[in-house]
């Protein structure tokens, strides 16, 4: 028996949480005292295999079917290569493309799903924790670690490092083209010239605090000088004054750049649950109990109306007026 993980790419780069199901996967195998596999499903499998050729990988399996995520196309692939290996254990990233075929992986292997683990625990059996209600209540479910199907949540598990030896196998899958129901025609940006906030390596985020949509130039000037992209909390999207691509929380990204900025945002669990990764936080808060202080590894209690003038000048900014 072995553990099996399968990783996610889109437009020709590997995903963060490939890395990370690794660790989860590497976690697992190693309170099992088994292998851990990993699938790679179309793209350039062959660099992709190279790069995940990361410390703790036993075996990857490449899939070379398609360019990019397809539904059928991954549904196929994972359910042939867990038939074909039969591991104890199946992890799949729990993102918008882990969570369209996981269930459909799950329902045709008879599995029991467990998805948007945070946490698990072997002793005896395999203890899997999930959050619900926005991370308020934490649930513990024991399940049968000798056929279990995983999600794994993003940023909960550290991406993998170092480099590995592993067995770098092609899997043969049929594809059934007639059930292959969609294709992926091309990539359109959401808003117009926006960017993608899981991509950032420094994030200026904004909150509740900023008041008025007028004083979001004093920010952008901010992230500008730091050479950082905008996001933000809930309420500000809410408020239409960013585009819900910006949002960083439960609702919107999970992020996890090098470093968090979080000004005047209270450090709701919602929000949180979107940036608890990232390497490094500064909060900048009038409050200093606020909820964000728990995780913050910098903290500036004052006024962001004071605050941020005054980082613009230091980072070289004009600020607006
Ligand atoms: P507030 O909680 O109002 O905090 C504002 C902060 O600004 C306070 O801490 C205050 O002390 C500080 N402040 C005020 N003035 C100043 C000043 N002049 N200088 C410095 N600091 C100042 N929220 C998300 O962010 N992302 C999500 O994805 C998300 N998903 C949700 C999903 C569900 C199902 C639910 C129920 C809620 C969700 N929320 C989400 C909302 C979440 O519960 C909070 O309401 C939200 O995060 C609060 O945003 P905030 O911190 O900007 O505002």
């Amino acid at each position: 028996m072995s553990v099996l993980a399968v990783t996610e790419h889109r437009r020709g780069e590997l995903r963060t949480p490939s890395f990370e199901v690794i660790t989860a996967g590497r976690d697992l195998a190693d309170a099992l005292g088994d292998d851990l596999h990993l699938a790679v499903i179309g793209g350039d499998v062959d660099a992709f295999a190279a790069d995940l050729n990361r410390e703790g990988v036993d075996v990857i399996h490449t899939v070379d079917e398609g360019e990019e995520f397809n539904h059928d196309v991954y549904t196929q692939a994972v359910t042939a290569l867990a038939e074909n290996l039969d591991p104890a254990a199946l992890l799949m990233p729990n993102t918008v493309n882990g969570l369209d075929y996981a269930p459909a992986v799950a329902d045709r292997l008879d599995r029991p799903l467990v998805t948007d683990a945070v946490a698990f625990d072997h002793d005896g059996t395999l203890a899997v924790t999930r959050e619900q209600y926005g991370g308020k209540v934490e649930t513990t479910l024991d399940v049968d670690a000798a056929e279990i199907a995983l999600t794994i949540r993003p940023a909960e598990w550290p991406a993998a490092e170092g480099d590995g030896d592993a067995e770098v196998t092609a899997f043969d899958v049929d594809i059934d083209e007639s059930a292959v129901r969609s294709d992926v025609t091309g990539f359109e940006e959401v808003g117009s010239g926006d960017v993608d906030i899981t991509e950032a390596d420094v994030l200026v985020s904004i909150g509740r605090g900023i008041e008025e949509e007028e004083n979001l130039p004093l920010v952008e000037t901010l992230a500008d000088a730091l050479g950082a992209t905008l996001s933000s909390s809930r309420p500000i999207v809410d408020n239409g004054w960013l585009p819900k691509n910006r949002q960083v929380g439960q609702s919107g990204k999970v992020v996890t750049p090098d470093v968090y900025i979080a000004i005047g945002i209270s450090g709701a669990v919602q929000h949180v649950a979107g940036m608890k990764g990232s390497d490094t936080i500064i909060a900048i808060n009038t409050d200093p109990n606020a909820p964000i202080m728990d995780i913050a590894d910098y903290a500036i209690v004052d006024d962001l109306f004071d605050v941020v003038p005054e980082l613009i000048e230091e980072f070289g900014g004009q600020v607006p007026s």
